[in-house]
Formats: structure tokens, sequence, C-alpha cells
């Protein structure tokens, strides 16, 4: 039925592209295309003879608009999804514009060098607008709203699970249990041990500068910010347990804040253990948490990027993954005139993602969502031109399909808040 270009074989790629071969009735062809081809073809032979889904790879630097839209129009997809990182959202979507297809992604763009001037400059300006100052934001993806539509032409962003899947609990919540959101407190607990003294579990460069940037969350339309690790609270996951949260920034809680303009208050909470925190705070205290290139023996090097180099590869956790991860959202508003709250999340184990598709629950929870999301585009569903989060569609297919496609949810009534 569609034809599929995937881009990027990391982590996330990995499961996104095995839950595409599960659903070949609806991803006959995909190629996966990525700057380490030898990754592609790895895939393909471990998948080929376990899917009716026909595999083509190729090698492809997406940062390369003029490479990629010829890519795109050799091999004619119905969509492109993106999964390789933040740092080519805005080349790939150029290219998807170009070659006329659907673009597809799970986190919002960033730039690889925040000292470009260019960039800078928007970025201090936005800073001040908006009161925060993460390096990552909706606005250069956004921008593209006028392209896509005119060229009925359809981007999703951010089908991962946090943001994606958190902001469709959203969408439910308002269709069928309020008539009036209050608060959204989204929760994202990993209880996972990977043996490791200190290790990510997606993209450390991504990963790193996510969380030791300031954190926020938005009050009455307006943005909040706060300096990193500064709230801090305790809460009881579900097939868990007790895990200490602290609030972070999370691109979600903008594009609820722009498309629910009525929730009162939005925050982000990540679980984190004391020692990874430590050891975080000791890199960034060492500079090693730096984007600005350094000069060492000759040759230009990004700290971040040799960080990246030193640490275990996220796509190698999955053997030595055990425990589950808990992600969800606690809403709280009115229905028929009186209070209500609900909770609805998922639980995953690390180990049955393991068994399933060779991969720990942090590429799982992402990738099970992007193949959802793309699916939703390329069966027409959730297909309309112009640039969209996941919280602006009917949210029923794409939750009926978690419960099929291995991230089942539930609602609880009353839950316990977070104060
Ligand atoms: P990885 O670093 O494991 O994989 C990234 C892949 O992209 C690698 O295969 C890499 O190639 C490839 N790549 C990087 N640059 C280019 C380029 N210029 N051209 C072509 N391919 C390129 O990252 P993850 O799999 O952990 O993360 C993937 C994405 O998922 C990221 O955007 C991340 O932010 C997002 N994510 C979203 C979440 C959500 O819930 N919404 C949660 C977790 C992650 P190579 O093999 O050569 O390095």
């Amino acid at each position: 039925m569609a034809r599929l270009l995937i881009i990027g074989c990391g982590g996330v790629a990995q499961v996104a592209i095995s839950k595409c071969c599960q659903n070949s009735d609806v991803f006959e062809e995909i190629m996966i295309a990525s700057r380490t081809v030898s990754k592609c073809e790895a895939m393909k032979e471990k998948l080929q003879n376990t899917t009716k889904t026909v595999i083509k790879t190729a090698q492809i630097d997406a940062d390369d608009v003029e490479a990629l839209t010829k890519l795109i129009k050799d091999y004619a997809p119905d969509a492109v999804l993106n999964v390789a990182l933040p740092y080519q959202d805005l080349t790939i979507m150029d290219a998807c514009l170009a070659a006329g297809v659907h673009y597809i992604d799970t986190a919002n763009y960033e730039p690889e060098d925040t000292d470009d001037p260019q960039w800078r400059a928007i970025y201090e300006k936005r800073c001040k607008e908006l009161g925060f100052s993460a390096y990552f934001d909706y606005s250069w993806q956004w921008a593209y709203e006028d392209k896509f539509k005119d060229a009925g032409l359809t981007a999703l962003l951010g089908t991962g699970f946090d943001p994606g899947v958190t902001s469709v609990f959203a969408a439910y919540a308002k269709k069928h249990y309020f008539d009036e959101i209050h608060t959204i407190d989204i929760l994202d607990c990993n209880g996972g041990d990977h043996g490791y003294p200190f290790a990510t579990n997606f993209n450390p460069e991504i990963n790193l500068r996510e969380v030791s940037a300031p954190g926020s969350y938005m009050e009455n339309g307006k943005w909040v910010e706060i300096p990193a690790m500064s709230i801090k609270r305790e809460y009881d996951f579900d097939g868990v347990g007790k895990k200490d949260m602290y609030l972070l920034h999370h691109e979600e809680i903008e594009a609820l804040g722009r498309n629910m303009p009525e929730v009162k208050r939005i925050r982000f909470f990540m679980t984190f253990g004391q020692s990874y925190l430590t050891h975080m705070k000791c890199l960034e205290n060492v500079g090693m948490l730096s984007t600005t290139p350094i000069n060492f023996n000759g040759q230009e090097i990004v700290p971040i990027q040799f960080l990246k180099a030193l640490l275990p590869d996220p796509a190698s956790l999955g053997p030595r993954t055990v425990g589950k991860t808990n992600i969800g959202c606690i809403f709280t508003g009115i229905k028929d005139g009186k209070e209500r709250s609900i909770y609805i999340y998922n639980v995953c184990d690390h180990q049955e993602c393991y068994k399933e598709v060779g991969s720990q629950a942090i590429s799982y929870t992402t990738g099970v969502p992007a193949m959802i999301g793309t699916m939703m585009v390329v069966t027409g569903q959730w297909k309309q031109p112009g640039v969209f989060t996941t919280d602006e569609f009917d949210p029923d297919p794409y939750m009926e399909a978690l419960n099929k496609w291995g991230l089942p949810w539930q609602v609880v009534e009353n839950p316990v808040l977070v104060d």
C-alpha cells in the first residue's frame, strides 16, 4: 500500500524499521537511508527473511538537500520518516517539499552549531520574547506551514512517545473525559537499569543538551523558567515504584500551550537517579557538555561529540537493560460541572522490548509511535496539508494503534496528583 523512506539507522530508527516490517500490509516497501550505510544493510539482513516488506538501503547525508531530494525523487516514496537527528529536520523538510512527499519526525529542530551567529540572533530574540532558553523550539518548523499547505503535503512533527503519544493522550482526554482541562502534568519515568555507571538511553548529545538546560513550564499562557533540576518531586509509578523526578523544559509543552490555550498549567517531569545527575553535573562542570569546538593537538573537536564517542551506544543497551518505563499524563479539569482528574499512561518492559525487536524500551517507546504516526499519514487518517503536532488530529485511531502495536495504555480515575 505505501512506500516509505526512513532516514537514520540508530536506536529509534531500528525499532521503527522493525515495526514497519511487522506492518507489511501498510508498509509494502521501505528504504533505509542513513549516513553509515553498513547499519542499514545490517538491518536489511536481519529483517528481510522475516517480513513481506521489501527493503532497500542507501547511503545519504541528510544535511545535503540536493542529494536527498534526488534520492527521494528516485525512490518516489509516499512519505519520509526522519529518525536521524533534530539537526536534520529542516533540510529533510526542504527535500520533502522539493520532491513533493509527506514528512514525519519525532523531535523538533535544534541546530548542531549553537554558536552560529545567524541562528543565535533569532534564538536570543526568542528567549527574550517567549521566556524560555532551550535550544529547541517549534518556531523553525511551524514557519513551514504555508509551504506544506500550498504543496498539499502533511508534515507531522514529534510522533515519538514524548512528544508524540503524550500529546495524543491530551487530545484523547479532551475528546472523551473533559469539558475543560485545567492542568496537565506529563510524567516520564524510566525505571530501567543498564548496569553502566553512566549512559544515555537515546542519542547522548541530544539527551544531555535537553536535561542539562534550565527547566520551564507554562502557566496561564506564559513560560516560567527555573534553574536546571531545581524542582524535584517524588512519585510512586505503577510498575516501577517510587522515583525522584525533576521538572524539565519539553517540546510538547509548547505545542499544547498553543493548541489548548484553555489549559492553565502544563509541566513535564522526568525521573533521574542521583548517580546520573552527579555524573552529568561533573561532565558539565569540566566542559564536556559544551557544543563549542576546541582545538586539541591541532584538531578541532566538539566536547559533547567526543563524549558521545566515549559513551555506550544507546542502540547497544537492549540486552543489558532490565526494568520498566512508565510514561503518561495526569489531567485535571471539569466534566459536566464536576471536578475530574485522570492519569493515562503506558508501562513498558525493557526486556520484553528486547525480546521482540532487540532494543531497550526508550528506543521502543519512540520507534513504535514513529511507525504509528507515519501509518496515520500514509493511510490518509491524519492527512491534511500543513504542519501539525500529534494533538491536532482525531486521537482515536492512534490510541487504537498503540494497543495493537505494543504500547497498551490505561486510564486511571482520581490518581495521586503531583503538588
Ligand atoms: P542515534 O544517534 O542512535 O541515531 C541517529 C541516526 O541518524 C544514526 O543512524 C546516524 O547515523 C543518523 N544520522 C545522523 N546524522 C545524519 C545525517 N546528516 N544524514 C543521515 N543520517 C544521519 O539517535 P536515536 O535513535 O537515539 O534518536 C533518533 C531521534 O529520535 C532523535 O531525533 C531523537 O531526538 C529522537 N527521540 C525522540 C523521542 C521522543 O519520545 N519523541 C525520544 C528519544 C529520541 P550514524 O549511524 O552514522 O551515526
